[in-house]
């Protein structure tokens, strides 16, 4: 057995049960063996054995009233993967799906991507198994607040700064921020991000993630000879990450042809009109199957994979593990040149083995939509300068660190002989930086 498998398998021993960690800590750690092998440093300081091993576990009661006065109880966490380069960072989660093995992972992947990013964040996720779908604006209140009540005492603008993920938007953070102000008797803004613009959000922070993705998929392709102009896209999902990668895919002079959410997908040949979908999903919180109220031509499908349909870049922006192998099969038959994750780990690790055997281009999650949280550190720094910069000056900012990212993994890639495999150079580049730090702080 290799070094790098004896460590996957210690990481499934001491994390049983815990799947999506185990997928996540072996896609990274099979990628990065050409580093260790040139730098021993790595292995005598054991860094890849104090990094399956995340600095803090946290797990609490989350206890709150229904609307029939009913008391209810979910479980919450907050997984502090690694604060190597900075204080922790990383979304919060409310989903039904929610356990400690998705938050590791969540939390695991986190690190390496902040990493990339440039800016001096650590790695955590948090969240619950609370389902948002279908309570009243009173019990997501409720929640939030007994969520808070817990956590505060782990986070902090220089210990742990969460944002929003699956289930957690500007609504929630609201709530979380009022409660933590509340709590803790003080106004310190950078202690989450994702706020609304009146209490110390940012500009363009709501769009960052979709944004940034395709800004990262715009340099990639075009680095390969390809444009934007004219590609049919498929988007799954219609969350956050979903809408605003449409609006700039759209911007970017591509179709949007299919869009999801968890009941089925609509797909319009003429392209998806951007206000309509998000006045339905961001403003009505309604189900995707109502676009056809407005545009009756288009087909809503349900139990069938978005990824049957024709396109030229996939851009999966759901959930972990979207894209399997069939599903990349189906992608590679139909044509499509490019996949862009949006969504944490959407693709199964044998689904990327064959997407990169045929020479798919593979923006990585890690690198991908690491724009979402690059913009929350500008939130962040707004926030100690007591200053707002405007959309543009955001937006600007967000372009240049997505095109970093795609140099930096681009020349990981490369200088270890890996052409056009942006999902090693994304885990090389990320890696690396943590792993010097590391290195510098000794027996920590
Ligand atoms: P949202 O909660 O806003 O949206 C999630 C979307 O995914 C919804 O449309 C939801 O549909 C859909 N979905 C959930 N389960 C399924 C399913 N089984 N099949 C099809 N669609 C499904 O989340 P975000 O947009 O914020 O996050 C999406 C992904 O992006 C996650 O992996 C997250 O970790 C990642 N991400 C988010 C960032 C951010 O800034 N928000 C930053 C970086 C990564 P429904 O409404 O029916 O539940």
């Amino acid at each position: 057995m290799t070094y790098i498998q004896q460590i996957i398998e210690e990481a499934k021993f001491k994390n049983p049960n815990e799947p999506e960690f185990h997928q996540a800590v072996e896609e990274i750690l099979t990628s990065i063996e050409p580093v260790l092998q040139n730098n021993q440093m790595y292995i005598k300081s054991k860094v890849l054995e104090r990094l399956i091993e995340p600095e803090r576990q946290i797990m609490f009661r989350v206890t709150w009233l229904d609307d029939n006065g009913e008391l209810q109880i979910n479980r919450g966490f907050r997984v502090q993967h690694s604060s190597a380069i900075g204080p922790f960072k990383g979304g919060l989660r409310f989903h039904p799906s929610v356990n400690l093995g998705i938050i590791k992972f969540l939390a695991f992947e986190q690190t390496f991507k902040n990493s990339l990013t440039g800016l001096s964040i650590g790695g955590a996720k948090g969240g619950a198994d609370f389902n948002p779908k279908g309570k009243s604006d009173m019990e997501i209140m409720k929640f939030c607040q007994s969520f808070m009540t817990e956590l505060y005492r782990h986070i902090g603008q220089f210990i742990d700064i969460p944002a929003g993920d699956m289930g957690v938007g500007e609504r929630e953070i609201g709530y979380l921020y009022g409660q933590y102000k509340r709590i803790s008797n003080s106004f310190e803004a950078g202690t989450l991000t994702g706020k609304g613009l009146s209490y110390g959000g940012s500009l363009a922070r709501k769009e960052a993630t979709g944004f940034g993705l395709l800004y990262f998929v715009n340099e990639m392709i075009k680095y390969h000879g390809h444009s934007m102009e004219g590609k049919r896209v498929v988007i799954s999902g219609s969350g956050n990450v979903a809408l605003y990668s449409c609006k700039k895919a759209i911007e970017l002079g591509a179709k949007v042809i299919a869009m999801s959410d968890s009941n089925g997908y609509i797909y319009d040949e003429n392209g998806i009109d951007f206000n309509t979908i998000h006045t339905i999903k961001e403003i009505q919180r309604k189900r995707i199957s109502e676009y056809l109220n407005y545009f009756p031509k288009a087909v809503y499908v349900e139990d069938k994979s978005i990824w049957n349909i024709k396109c030229d870049i996939a851009l999966p922006c759901a959930m972990q593990n979207d894209i399997d192998l069939a599903d990349a099969q189906a992608l590679i038959d139909n044509g499509c040149i490019a996949v862009g994750e949006g969504a944490n780990m959407p693709t199964t690790n044998e689904a990327i083995k064959l997407l990169l055997s045929n020479k798919i281009l593979l923006a990585p999650a890690k690198a991908a939509n690491a724009g979402g949280v690059a913009t929350s550190a500008l939130e962040m720094a707004q926030n100690s300068a007591r200053l707002s910069w405007s959309f543009e000056f955001v937006d600007n900012k967000l372009k240049d660190i997505m095109a970093n990212i795609f140099n930096e993994s681009k020349q990981a890639a490369e200088k270890n002989g890996l052409y056009g495999n942006y999902v090693a150079g994304a885990n090389i580049a990320g890696f690396t930086r943590v792993a010097n730090a590391m290195i510098a702080y000794g027996a920590v």
